[in-house]
């Protein structure tokens, strides 16, 4: 337990973490001995187990999980259906007091939960304990949600004398939960949060490689105790979670990964006989505009932040910046001695911003992506490999394009950022919304006219300005909602905010004439 610890937000960057990298200095090796390495056994994952290594070091096995079947993602999404029986009549009390109880058993296994996402996907140590943290907050906001909205309950007008009218919310039935690899824990709470919260039994899957997580997560949910059937977890990668997302017995479908499976997954929905609820969260190609009324050091260290936390696998990780061209020499220096800085190795050490990339695949990308921007622009910073690391250790690029290309287009999800030098506020702003996705944009500037200018033209869901810690760090629960728009968010009606929870239920009028 870190009971006396300083909580991690992403946001105080400036706190002072040593007492709680002492306490993960012994947290972090008692993790490893205790829990990898194990041979996992589920109810609904009844295929043959698969060893599964740790981005940090290929020699290091999270464990041998199993895989779901076709029979048992059926059977699980029966289970569920069963469960809804139940849950979908449940009170706002019963919703209510499983949170609290869940809010605790979360809160007990915190460091479980963080190492375990630190070891999986290779996360620095403030960055798997924030997402702990931010796990654990879900279960103060949401709760706080539908306790301040009645329950989404309200009464209407009266039409005529003795008669009644009620709005009232009520759950879809079975939702299929199924979440990304790089925040294992807060992005797999947030979506059961929506789900359970709202009285919708679920079916949840973890990425392929994140069982771990998942399967500690079900047990905070054991602990936490649900009727019969209300959670279910199937485990395996795109077959199983298209089995789940297709099945006849699925009332609705929460997902965040990328653009091209979320897309994916509602073409499939838009061929039903009537429409389910899809909410997908997807991917971003997010821009940072630096002016030249900007703080350059806040705006470089703003920017190399955002860009490289997570390794740059982060959906909101600021992809291009466009710098003013009469601050541009200015803009570089500062970053390159800013991200110079950034340790980059083993993410188990406390000194460690940027751990390994998650994959063989990124790990191809990213190097495809530095000889295309050798060839076609610039490489100012970083772009090599770390070779002494067993993983996929590199340091991260910064790169010069001429003119917009694939590299400033498409989301690359690596720690790689793209400088365009531009004249103006007005050509970047178009260059940077010209894109298909609309997760974060950021600007720096001490302009009043031109952060104005930036909050009314940019096409992003979440935007921030003159932040020193960066886009990514800055969602947080009742901080700042977390949404998409255009082909970022199918609804654009993100997590962590206010509009989530309606989200996962049908309105209702009951009208009722006195007798
Ligand atoms: P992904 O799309 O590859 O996988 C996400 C999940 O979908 C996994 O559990 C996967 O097994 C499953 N899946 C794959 N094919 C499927 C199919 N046909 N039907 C149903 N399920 C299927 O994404 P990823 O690589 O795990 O995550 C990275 C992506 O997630 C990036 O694009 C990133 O921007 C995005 N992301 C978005 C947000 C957000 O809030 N907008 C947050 C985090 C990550």
């Amino acid at each position: 337990m870190t009971v006396d610890l300083p909580r991690v937000t992403y946001s105080n960057i400036g706190a002072d973490f040593g007492p709680l990298h002492d306490h993960l200095d012994r947290a972090i090796p008692d993790f490893a001995a205790s829990w990898l390495g194990r041979a996992w056994t589920s109810r609904f994952a009844t295929g043959p187990a698969r060893n599964v290594a740790s981005p940090i070091d290929p020699a290091l096995v999270l464990g041998a999980f199993p895989e779901s079947t076709p029979g048992d993602v059926r059977a699980a999404v029966a289970s569920a259906k069963a469960g809804a029986r139940v849950w979908n009549r449940s009170s706002l009390d019963d919703r209510l007091e499983f949170a609290a109880r869940w809010r605790a058993a979360l809160a007990e296994d915190k460091d479980l939960l963080a190492m375990a996402a630190l070891f999986e996907v290779g996360k620095s140590r403030l960055e798997a304990m924030g997402e702990a943290d931010e796990a654990v907050d879900m279960l103060d906001y949401y709760p706080g949600e539908l306790r301040a909205n009645r329950d989404y309950r309200r009464p209407m007008n009266q039409m005529v004398p003795g008669e009644s009218s009620l709005s009232v919310q009520r759950p879809y039935g079975v939702f299929a939960v199924i979440a990304p690899f790089n925040f294992p824990v807060a992005l797999s709470v947030g979506m059961l949060c929506g789900a359970l919260l709202t009285g919708n039994a679920v079916v949840y899957k973890p990425s392929p490689d994140c069982a771990l997580t998942g399967l500690l997560l079900a047990e905070t949910l054991r602990k936490a105790g649900l009727p019969e059937g209300v959670f279910n977890l199937v485990l395996g990668g795109a077959a199983v979670g298209e089995a789940l997302a297709t099945d006849e017995g699925i009332d609705g479908v929460v997902f965040t990964g990328s653009h091209k499976t979320g897309m994916a997954i509602f073409r499939h929905m838009a061929g039903r006989p009537w429409m389910r609820p899809v909410i997908a969260e997807m991917g971003g190609k997010n821009p940072a505009y630096v002016t030249r009324n900007a703080d350059i050091a806040r705006a470089a260290a703003g920017v190399a932040r955002s860009a490289f936390g997570l390794q740059g696998q982060k959906c909101s990780a600021c992809s291009v910046v466009y710098v003013d061209s009469a601050v541009r020499d200015q803009f570089v220096a500062a970053f390159k001695e800013f991200a110079g800085k950034l340790v980059v190795a083993d993410p188990r050490g406390r000194e460690v911003f940027m751990g390994p990339l998650y994959s063989d695949a990124t790990a191809r990308r990213f190097e495809a992506s530095v000889a295309q921007a050798r060839a076609e622009g610039k490489v100012l910073f970083g772009g090599d490999r770390i070779e002494e690391l067993a993983g996929n250790y590199y340091r991260p690029a910064l790169v010069e394009m001429d003119g917009p290309s694939s590299l400033t287009r498409d989301e690359l999800f690596m720690p790689f950022v793209v400088l365009r030098a531009v004249d103006g506020l007005e050509a970047a702003l178009a260059e940077g919304n010209a894109v298909s996705y609309g997760l974060s944009a950021g600007i720096y500037t001490n302009d009043e006219d031109e952060l104005r200018q930036f909050l009314e033209g940019a096409e992003a869901g979440v935007l921030y300005a003159n932040r020193a810690s960066g886009a990514t760090t800055g969602a947080w629960p009742g901080g700042q909602p977390f949404c998409g728009w255009k082909g970022t968010g199918v609804g654009g009606k993100g997590g962590l905010g206010i509009w989530y929870l309606p989200q996962f239920m049908h309105e209702q009028s009951h009208t009722i004439m006195a007798i």
